[in-house]
């Protein structure tokens, strides 16, 4: 499973997208990415995921207003492969195995219609099954899918917040009192 996953997050609307980037963003570090690059400039929207993970723990990040292809660039330059989540590429299944042995992995998810350029930079053009849906769930189900260890089981070192499984009831230990 590669070490290093971040989620790069294209073509975000401040007016339109606000909701929807945000659960891109919890959901990647909720399934064990990084950080989330997000290139498009909102500050606040980078600064409330930032205290959910201040909340809850980790050390996801939010880098806000990064140029897409800049950060691709570098990232390939450095050894990275890109793995863009469109429902026209080849089926995840299929793609799995050779994502799998990458080490350091960028996912690129988008909002509106996607720069071609993207599908030419990328290492892989692919879908989360052929049929339209949502970014929010591509990158849930492929965080899934090419995990080394179950992403449900994972811990979240120094939060002020931790859950309590309870069969009912919602039971939080609280360390800010
Ligand atoms: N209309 C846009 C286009 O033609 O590029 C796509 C809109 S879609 C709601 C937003 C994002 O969700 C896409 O850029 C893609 O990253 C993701 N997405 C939606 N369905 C997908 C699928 N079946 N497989 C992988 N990613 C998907």
């Amino acid at each position: 499973m590669p070490e290093k996953i971040v989620i790069l997050r294209l073509g975000h609307r401040p007016q339109r997208d606000k909701r929807i980037t945000t659960h891109v963003g919890l959901t990647a570090r909720a399934f064990g990415a990084e950080g989330m690059l997000l290139a498009s400039d909102d500050k606040k929207l980078s600064e409330n995921i930032a205290d959910v993970s201040n909340r809850f723990g980790g050390d996801f990040y939010v880098n806000n207003d990064v140029s897409w292809k800049a950060e691709i660039k570098k990232w390939k330059e450095d050894g990275g492969k890109v793995c863009h989540l469109s429902m026209y590429g080849i089926n995840l299944p299929d793609a799995v195995p050779e994502i799998k042995d990458c080490e350091k992995l960028m996912i690129v998810v988008g909002a509106e219609k996607v720069p071609f350029e993207i599908y030419e930079m990328a290492d892989w053009n692919v879908a989360v099954g052929n049929q339209p849906h949502s970014e929010v769930a591509a990158v849930a189900v492929t965080l899934d899918r090419i995990a080394g260890t179950d992403p449900l089981r994972a811990e979240f070192e120094g939060g002020e917040l931790t859950i309590v499984p309870e069969k009912c009831g919602k039971k939080v230990i609280d360390r800010r009192e």
